[in-house]
């Protein structure tokens, strides 16, 4: 392990590897708990939404409880190693974007994850405002079978076809 940390050792098991992706997103999501002053979210009082569907994002799930199951991270793909955080409870926002980091072409992968690991956490990231507005909270919808397969599906994907309801798949066949 690059560095002998209980929260890096969780996320370095849960993601697989070590690498300057993942070193992003647990950097991120420290800072985040320090900033938003926020733990790890038991339900969904942590919001997060990722521009970006690498490796760091691991990291977050881990340290925030942010997971697609719960509803609470969310990808908004920018392309950007920027992550949007918000906290429900006391309605704070920040959104952390990774500012330039020096190049050297000769570092290996974990000479620049290590490199990540330890930097000051507010030197890596720029601290702004979310563009947009908290999302809603986890849906819950009622399912019904498609007329066609017959299988259970949630409303907002049955379509109605001659009067019947249809799932997406059945109705593009
Ligand atoms: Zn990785
Ligand atoms: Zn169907």
């Amino acid at each position: 392990m690059l560095i002998k940390d209980s929260n890096w050792i969780k996320c370095v098991e849960f993601h697989g590897h070590e690498c300057p992706g993942l070193a992003i997103g647990y950097k991120a999501a420290l800072l985040a708990q320090e900033l938003l002053k926020a733990q790890f979210s038991a339900d969904e009082e942590i919001v997060c939404v990722s521009e970006n569907d690498a490796c760091g994002v691991d990291a977050i799930q881990v340290l925030l409880g942010c997971s697609a199951g719960k509803g609470n991270l969310m990808i908004r793909l920018r392309g950007k190693q920027a992550f949007n955080f918000f906290c429900r409870e006391s309605g704070n926002a920040i959104r952390l974007i990774l500012k330039p980091l020096p190049t050297n072409p000769s570092a290996s992968k974990s000479e620049r994850a290590l490199y990540i690991l330890n930097a000051k956490a507010d030197t890596l990231f720029e601290v702004k405002k979310p563009s947009f507005k908290l999302p809603g909270r986890a849906r819950i919808f009622t399912s019904l079978p498609c007329s066609i397969c017959g299988e259970i599906t949630a409303e907002p994907f049955l379509q109605t076809v001659d009067g019947k309801l249809v799932c997406t798949d059945c109705a593009a066949r």
